[in-house]
């Protein structure tokens, strides 16, 4: 049996890490992974890599090694299409910066296919946003703004210098919900890394980060308490929060309002929301909803193709909410790591040909990180059945202590342990902040 995965993800690498051990190691069945790129960094870091406080050459993890390691096959392409009736995957030509061909466009076969392809930002048709808004969508998005970012910092420095007082780096992030408020703390933690780093002519005053959000308030998917926290702490960092404030379009240099107001900026960042890729809504006969997502069966099958597994963002996964109203299981880390695992479970009971479990969603809670300053989040679940608040540097523990347990999924508890050890020692002799 074969099962190629597309999407070495949050839920992607973790299911391929596990059935490499399942059935790979043990010769039940050949398991192959796909992805676009070569390595891994685990998505909900990539505000960190975009400030600079995570160094994704550091963290990330090589496919290949990790496939040897772990008793799958890795191969490198982007996925195009399915062809359901042949069960192969459509991979297109793989070219590199320069346009060069490196591989041509292939075809994989499989007898079970697991999509984990993610989603990207959803600029829901606002004019000018694809022009001229940075993403964070993947790695090199993370890094292209944390480019920009050194370059604009080394300039404003060298302004202020000359005596142009009146230079600022405005930034904009469009959406508060994790990311957005998320990368606005780290953006301030950035300034006071680089002005210690020698760029002395820098002062707080001198970084302007608006926040903005259409919605009443921040983190909309959160409750009152968190969203008021966050808020509260911004302000005093000095995020200029703007809640109740649509953009109708971006500029080269700005973003105008509903009202008609023009926003003046030197970097934007949309993170607005998301969606699953477009061209799953062209995969024949697959129903897809309106975030373009692949609507699935209670084990997590494609309706109407039971060789197609789908999970995290990709998936569309009904649920009945806690208010009795239909939804669906949120884009979310814990959500591709909950689809993982049941994906992996039901793939080793379709080898033994026993029936198929249902996946159930728990919300296990959520924890919002403002960079080193503090946190906020509420666990659900186990001893905190009905809730549990945390603040300050519990709350940052639990939010690190996320990333550790994917860690776990993919390295097992010993490495795990040791890579904890050496991210310390690397604390201890390497600069704090990624500079360049
Ligand atoms: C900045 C940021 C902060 C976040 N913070 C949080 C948080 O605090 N908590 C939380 O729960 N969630 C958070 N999220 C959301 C979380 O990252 C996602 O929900 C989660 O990563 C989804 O996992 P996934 O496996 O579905 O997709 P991903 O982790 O996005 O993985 C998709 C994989 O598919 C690959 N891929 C994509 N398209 C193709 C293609 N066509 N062909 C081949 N390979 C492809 C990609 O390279 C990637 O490796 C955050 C997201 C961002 C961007």
């Amino acid at each position: 049996m074969k099962i190629v995965i597309v999407g070495g993800g949050a839920g992607g690498l973790e299911l391929a890490t596990t059935l490499g051990h399942n059935l790979g190691k043990k010769g039940k069945a050949d398991i192959v992974l796909i992805d676009r790129n070569q390595t891994h960094i685990w998505k909900p870091l990539l505000h960190e890599v975009a400030s600079g406080s995570l160094d994704a050459d550091i963290d990330a993890v090589g496919y290949r090694a990790h496939a040897y390691k772990n008793h799958f096959e890795f191969k490198l392409g982007t996925l195009g299409g399915v062809d359901r009736a042949r069960k192969v995957v459509l991979l297109d030509a793989f070219v590199d910066e320069e346009g060069e061909e490196i591989l041509p466009q292939r075809e994989e076969s499989y007898d079970y296919l697991v999509l984990a392809i993610g989603s990207v930002s959803n600029d829901f048709g606002v004019e000018g946003v694809a022009q001229h808004c940075t993403f964070l969508d993947s790695p090199a998005q993370a890094r292209r703004f944390h480019q920009r970012l050194v370059d604009r910092f080394i300039r404003l420095n060298r302004d202020l210098a000359d005596g142009q007082s009146d230079r600022k780096l405005r930034v904009a992030i469009i959406g508060a919900g994790a990311t957005g408020v998320e990368l606005s703390a780290e953006l301030y933690k950035a300034q006071e890394w680089f002005t210690s780093y020698g760029l002395r002519e820098i002062t707080p005053e001198h970084l302007e980060v608006s926040l903005i959000e259409a919605g009443p308030r921040l983190l909309p998917a959160l409750n009152d308490r968190i969203s008021s926290g966050a808020h509260e702490e911004l302000v005093k960092l000095g995020v200029n929060v703007r809640v109740n404030t649509a953009i109708v379009s971006a500029r080269p240099r700005s973003l105008v309002t509903k009202e008609g107001e023009e926003i003046p900026t030197d970097l934007m960042v949309w993170a607005a929301g998301v969606k699953a890729p477009e061209f799953l809504t062209h995969i024949d006969g697959l129903e897809t909803n309106r975030a373009n997502q692949i609507v699935v069966e209670p084990t997590l099958q494609a309706k109407g193709d039971p060789s197609i597994f789908v999970l995290g963002d990709c998936a569309g996964c009904p649920i009945t909410g806690p208010d009795g109203q239909q939804k669906w299981v949120p884009p979310r880390a814990q959500s591709a790591h909950q689809m993982a695992s049941s994906v992996g479970r039901n793939l080793c009971l379709l080898l033994r040909e026993k029936t198929l479990q249902e996946f159930q969603y728990k919300d296990l809670g959520s924890l919002v990180s403002l960079s080193q300053y503090t946190a906020f989040g509420r666990l659900m679940g186990g001893l905190a059945r009905g809730g549990l608040s945390l603040e300050g540097k519990v709350a940052r523990m639990a939010y690190v202590s996320l990333y550790r347990m994917h860690q776990v999924a993919i390295y097992g508890w010993t490495r795990t342990a040791v890579v904890a050890l050496a991210d310390k020692i690397n604390h201890f002799i390497r600069p704090r902040f990624k500079l360049h």
